[in-house]
């Protein structure tokens, strides 16, 4: 299988994945216009989507879900909560095009499986998923408060992550936010840290070519040299050193990472 994290950050998320015959984005979190010209950017075209995987109703990961779906007439999936909290924010979107996706539930697409897996985030039923292919793994993880010990279960020994790094605890306690919103993304269901996303990686990547995407940064609390130094920095405290087996990439608020094979 491929993918391409389309987009990431606080500002929007999107990430595309494909095999010989499928192909899936979880979330849709620009406008249908941006989803578009990032689709454009690693040469497919939105109208081949074989399904949306929703993760969670914030409106950084379903802003463009009803207007895509709509125009191109393409499957929506989401577990029972997730729609309910989502269905007055997306827009009319006919029966057919309604899919449930329980939590922790495996569907079987040709020769992928896509399995969800719950994490821990201030929204209605939030949940992520793993993809399966050929003996490969590739795990899309972010909106985590922590990473549990059944979450590690799950994410354990992919070949690729796009794993959340989401702030710079200093960066967040000095900057302008108020208390209240600093204590949501510090807390368990809020988001995880560049130093707590190390120590997960840490605690799950198994001896192997590894590719870690850096997801979800916060565009007012972290930077991509920042977060690629404290989580290669956390990284080398684990005993772990990044550029032996373990690689780090960035991803970007409004480009596309090349399409690459898992
Ligand atoms: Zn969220
Ligand atoms: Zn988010």
């Amino acid at each position: 299988m491929k993918f391409s994290v389309l987009a990431s950050g606080s500002t929007g998320n999107s990430i595309y994945v494909e095999n010989e015959d499928h192909a899936f984005i979880v979330d849709a979190g620009l406008t249908g216009k941006k989803m578009e010209a990032l689709f454009a950017q690693i040469d497919r075209e939105v109208k081949q989507l074989s399904g949306i995987l929703v993760t969670h109703e914030h409106s950084d990961h379903i802003k463009g879900v009803g207007v895509l779906a709509r125009k191109y007439n393409i499957p929506i999936f989401a577990n029972a909560k997730t729609w309910q909290a989502m269905d007055s924010l997306i827009g009319n979107v006919p029966l057919e095009q309604r899919f449930e996706w329980q939590m922790d539930e495996v569907k079987n697409f040709g020769t992928m499986d896509i399995q969800s897996f719950g994490v821990s985030h201030d929204a209605a039923d939030p949940m992520f998923y793993t993809f399966h292919e050929d003996g490969r793994k590739l795990v899309v993880m972010t909106d985590t408060g922590y990473v549990s010990d059944r979450m590690k279960g799950m994410i354990s020994a992919a070949d690729a992550y796009v794993f959340e790094s989401n702030h710079d605890v200093s960066m967040l306690q000095m900057g302008p936010y108020p208390w209240k919103i600093k204590r949501r993304i510090l807390s368990d269901v809020g988001h995880v840290s560049n130093e707590d996303a190390a120590v997960a990686m840490s605690e799950v990547i198994a001896e192997k070519e590894t590719q870690i995407y850096l997801a979800h940064l916060s565009k007012d609390n972290n930077m991509k040299d920042l977060a690629r130094m404290s989580v290669s920095q956390t990284l080398q405290s684990c005993g772990i050193m990044p550029g032996e087996f373990l690689h780090l990439h960035d991803t970007d608020a409004e480009k596309s990472t090349p399409l690459v094979l898992v």
